[in-house]
C-alpha cells in the first residue's frame, strides 16, 4: 500500500479543543497559545468560531483573538463559521478560510444545532456565496461521519452523498469527524472508499476521537486509503461540547511521532509542539492527554 509522502495537519486545538474546556482561558493566553503554534511548522491552525456571543463562552473573545495572533504568511487559520452573521464577523477580522459545520446524523444535527441536515446545508448557502464573492476557501466538517451510538442510519453511501453535495456546493475540503470515537480501521477504510469513489481522496481531510482508543489506529487506515490530511488537536485538547462521551480528539503530538516514524513528512518540530501543548495545559491546569506531550521525544 501506498502511503502519502506528505500529510497535511490542521490542528484544531484552539477552536475544537479550547470551546470544551471549562477552564476560562484569556484573550491573550489564547494569542500566545495560537502564536507558539504557528512557530512549529504547522500549516493550518484553526484558531476560533465565530458563535452567536454566550453560546459558547470560552471563544466570546474570536475577534480580537483573530486580530492579535500573529499571522504567518505560509499558514493559514480558518474560522468556524455558523451562519451568515458568523461568516460577516469572519470577514471584518479577515479571516483566510472559514469552516462550515454539517452532520451525517439527523440525531447530532437537531440536538447540536436545532435543525435537520438538509436545513443545515440550506443554511449555509448564502454564507458560501459571501465566501466566494470574497475568494475565500471553505472546509466543511461533517460530524458522525463514522456512526452515532444511536442513530443507525448512517450509511457509507449516505456518507458519499453528503460529501459530494458539499463539494458541489463550494467546499473544497471535507473533513470526515468520528466524533463519538466508535469507529474502527476497517470500518473507516470502507466509509473513506465510498466516499473516495465519488470525490478526490485529496479533498478529504479525516477528523478522529481518541474516546475508545481508536484514533491512530483508524488515522494508519485512513492513510493506506490514500487520505493525506488529518486533524488533531495539541495535547489531546477537547472533544465536542454537545457530544457528552465524546472526550478526546485525537493528540496531534501523538499523530506527528507516528507520522515522523513512518517518514512521511509534516514539516513540523515535534519538540515545538509538545512545547506548546504543554504550555496551554499549564494554563488550564489539566493533564496533558498526549503520551508522547508528557513523555517527550525521547523520555
Ligand atoms: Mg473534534
Amino acid at each position: 500500500m501506498q502511503l502519502p509522502l506528505f500529510v497535511k495537519i490542521v490542528e484544531v486545538g484552539p477552536r475544537d479543543g479550547l470551546q470544551s474546556e471549562s477552564t476560562p482561558i484569556d484573550t491573550d493566553t489564547k494569542v500566545e497559545f495560537i502564536n507558539k503554534l504557528s512557530d512549529t511548522g504547522l500549516s493550518v491552525i484553526e484558531a476560533t468560531s465565530m458563535v452567536k456571543a454566550g453560546r459558547i463562552p470560552q471563544l466570546s473573545d474570536a475577534e480580537e483573538v483573530y486580530q492579535k495572533i500573529n499571522k504567518l504568511a505560509n499558514v493559514t487559520y480558518p474560522a468556524l463559521v455558523p451562519n451568515l452573521q458568523g461568516m460577516e464577523r469572519a470577514l471584518a477580522v479577515g479571516v483566510d478560510e472559514i469552516a462550515l459545520f454539517a452532520s451525517a446524523s439527523e440525531h447530532f444535527s437537531q440536538d447540536n444545532i436545532n435543525c435537520s441536515t438538509a436545513e443545515s446545508l440550506q443554511r449555509f448557502e448564502p454564507v458560501i456565496e459571501l465566501a466566494q464573492e470574497y475568494a475565500i476557501p471553505i472546509r466543511a466538517y461533517l460530524s458522525c461521519a463514522f456512526g452515532h451510538p444511536s442513530d443507525n442510519t448512517i450509511t457509507a453511501d449516505k456518507v458519499a452523498d453528503l460529501a459530494e453535495l458539499l463539494t458541489t456546493m463550494g467546499c473544497i475540503e471535507i473533513s470526515l469527524a468520528d466524533t463519538y470515537g466508535i469507529c474502527t480501521p476497517l470500518q473507516t477504510q470502507r466509509i473513506l472508499t465510498s466516499v473516495s469513489e465519488r470525490i478526490s481522496i485529496d479533498q478529504l481531510a479525516v477528523h478522529f476521537h481518541d474516546t475508545r482508543g481508536q484514533a491512530l489506529a483508524n488515522i494508519l487506515a485512513s492513510l493506506e486509503t490514500g487520505v493525506s490530511v488529518i486533524d488533531a488537536s495539541v495535547a489531546g485538547l477537547g472533544g465536542c461540547p454537545y457530544a457528552k462521551s465524546a472526550s478526546g480528539n485525537v493528540a496531534t503530538e501523538d499523530v506527528v511521532y507516528m507520522l515522523n516514524g513512518m517518514n512521511i513528512e509534516t514539516g513540523i518540530d515535534l519538540n515545538a509542539l509538545i512545547d506548546a501543548g504543554n504550555f496551554i495545559c499549564n494554563k488550564l491546569g489539566r493533564d496533558n492527554q498526549s503520551k508522547v506531550g508528557r513523555l517527550g521525544v525521547k523520555p
